[in-house]
């Protein structure tokens, strides 16, 4: 008879087990699981058919152990749900985030550990694999085995396929745009996985503090956010000025779209960097990307060129903009725009 060990019983030191047990760091808001953390759960699925999904949570309050930690435990995916409540942990500051990934990480032992590759896992994540004397690979768009990955280079112009060889555990960092997770994939009532409280007895507080939570300064906006939205409006220099860009809002509004912007438009001051698409902005990868008066320089195709469909104005037939667009139409964005508005029916 053969006998399969639970891979939290594998040593730390060695290769990386056959049978994953994945932890997911998983963000939270309003009581819902971020829709990032839902994709790092798909990527958890790829990686063993015998995975065994963990999800980490932490903050305070009931927002997170009446409403998250039970958004996490409905996941269909999801057979355990970690759930370190403290106040230290209100704020995603990478210091206090680490020590407790490493905390779980020793008693547990799980063979992965995965975060969504933005602001929140990009700064916790690594210094947790320092903690743990590991590399972490990352910003994974595809997953063949669970040691092998593929992860874009050179900003997205070339595809680079790696093989974990390192102890365990393999810490990734995936691109959520690759791993798109069902809208509902929290809704099953029906999947209930068991919650547990993180013991934080023996939390070691001695390097904390080297980072401050200041404030937290966001947008409020009606608009989906832009990480997320299905259709995305994005306007470059060649909309010229802050104001012209609310041409761009009125038609993102008409669409249901969210709004995006080069770094060129950013810096010229149209619109704030939150806005930005690119190698040094936000990735996305929506069904419609509507890109207005921008050139398509390579830093900017790598935030956006995995879009569905790509549609491009430009009043220049040689922009390099057209070489990914699925729809090309050379003419006057201050001509376009304005008909486009008058066409769309109001929402
Ligand atoms: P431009 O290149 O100036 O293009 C403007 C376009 O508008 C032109 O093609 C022009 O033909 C067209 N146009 C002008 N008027 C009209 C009109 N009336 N109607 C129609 N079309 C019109 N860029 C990003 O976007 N995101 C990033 O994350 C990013 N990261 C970077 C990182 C590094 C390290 C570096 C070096 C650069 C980065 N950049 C990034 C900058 C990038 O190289 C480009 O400079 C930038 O994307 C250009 O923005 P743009 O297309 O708006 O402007």
């Amino acid at each position: 008879a053969t006998f399969r060990l639970p891979a939290s019983r594998f040593l730390s030191i060695g290769p990386i087990s056959r049978f994953a047990s994945t932890l997911v760091i998983a963000e939270h808001e309003g009581g819902s699981i971020k829709a990032p953390s839902l994709s790092a759960v798909e990527a958890a699925k790829s990686l063993d058919k015998d995975n065994s999904i963990s999800m980490l949570l932490a903050g305070s309050g009931p927002s997170l152990q009446e409403a998250a930690a039970y958004a996490a435990s409905c996941h269909p995916s999801v057979s355990k749900v970690l759930v370190a409540d403290s106040d230290r942990f209100m704020h995603p500051l990478a210091e206090p985030w680490a020590r407790l990934i490493q905390l779980v990480q020793q008693r547990e032992n799980f063979s992965h550990i995965v975060a969504a590759s933005g602001s929140f896992g990009k700064n916790i994540l690594p210094r947790a694999a320092a903690l743990l004397d590991v590399s972490p690979v990352t910003d994974v768009i595809e997953i063949s085995e669970s040691t092998k990955f593929v992860r874009p280079i050179y900003a997205g112009n070339a595809l680079c396929t790696v093989r974990y060889t390192g102890a365990h555990p393999c810490m990734l960092t995936i691109r959520s745009t690759s791993f798109q997770a069902q809208p509902d994939s929290t809704d099953s009532k029906a999947h209930k996985a068991p919650i547990s409280q993180v013991d934080l007895s023996t939390f070691e507080e001695d390097t904390i503090g080297k980072s401050q939570y200041v404030k937290l300064t966001s947008q409020e906006s009606e608009r989906p956010d832009l990480g997320n939205a299905r259709i995305v409006v994005t306007g470059g220099r060649g909309l010229k000025s802050a104001e012209n860009f609310k041409m761009l809002e009125k038609l993102a509004e008409k669409l249901g779209a969210a709004v995006g912007a080069t770094r060129a438009a950013v810096d010229a001051g149209f619109v704030p960097n939150d806005l930005q698409v690119g190698q040094t902005g936000k990735i996305v990868a929506p069904e419609l990307y509507l890109a207005f008066g921008v050139s398509g320089a390579i830093q900017h195709l790598a935030g956006m060129r995995d879009s569905k469909v790509i549609v491009a104005v430009n009043k220049d037939a040689d922009a390099p903009i057209f070489q990914v667009a699925d729809y090309g139409l050379v003419g006057d964005l201050f001509e376009v725009i304005p008909e486009l508005l008058e066409k769309l029916p109001e929402k």
